[in-house]
C-alpha cells in the first residue's frame, strides 16, 4: 500500500508547492563524482542506462538525506519528438526528456539491501530541454538513435504528498 502512495511520477503544480527555503538547497547538494566510476553504457529498445563499476565512490550528500548515497546508475527518460519526454510534469506540460541519477543509502551497505528500505534510495531527477545541437553529444546520440521505443510513465496521483522546494 505504501508503494503505491509514494510513486512517481507526478505533476508538480507550481502553485501547490510548499516553500521551504532550508529545504533541497542547491548549495547544500554535493556530488562528489570519481572520474572512471561510470563502467558501461546499455541499450534496449526503451531507453539506456549507464551502469557504475563496482566499488564506484561517486557519492551524494544534502542536508536532507539521513546519511551519505552512492551512485548505482543513471538513465534518461525521453519522446521521439522532444516536446513530451519527461517524466514528471511542471504545471501540467512536459519538458524534452528527465535524466534520474540513482542513489542508494550506504548505511545499508549494498544497493540490493538499500531497496528494502524507505530512505535506502534518493534519485536526483533533472529536467531536459531540448535545444540547439551540440557536437560534443554526438557520440552518444549516435548510439541512442537505435533506441526506438519512448520511455515515458505516466504521471501519478500525489496522495497528499507535499513537494517542497527552496525556490519561489
Ligand atoms: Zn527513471
Amino acid at each position: 500500500m505504501e508503494r503505491t502512495t509514494r510513486q512517481s511520477p507526478i505533476d508538480i503544480c507550481s502553485q501547490n508547492i510548499c516553500y521551504s527555503p532550508q529545504h533541497c538547497k542547491p548549495s547544500e547538494i554535493h556530488i562528489a563524482y570519481s572520474k572512471g566510476d561510470c563502467s558501461e553504457l546499455v541499450t534496449n529498445d526503451h531507453g539506456w542506462t549507464v551502469k557504475v563499476k563496482e566499488g564506484c565512490q561517486t557519492t551524494l550528500r544534502a542536508e536532507h538525506l539521513p546519511s551519505e548515497y552512492r551512485l548505482a546508475q543513471f538513465h534518461a527518460h525521453w519522446s521521439r519528438d522532444g516536446s513530451r519526454g519527461s517524466e514528471h510534469l511542471l504545471d501540467g506540460k512536459a519538458l524534452s526528456g528527465e535524466m534520474h541519477f540513482v542513489f542508494w543509502n550506504t548505511r545499508y551497505g549494498t544497493f540490493d539491501e538499500a531497496l528494502r528500505h524507505g530512505d535506502g534510495l534518493a534519485v536526483l531527477g533533472v529536467f531536459l530541454q531540448e535545444g540547439a545541437a551540440n557536437a560534443a553529444y554526438q557520440p552518444l546520440l549516435d548510439v541512442f538513435r537505435q533506441i526506438v521505443d519512448d520511455n515515458v510513465r505516466p504521471c501519478q496521483e500525489l496522495h497528499g504528498r507535499e513537494i517542497k522546494s527552496s525556490y519561489l
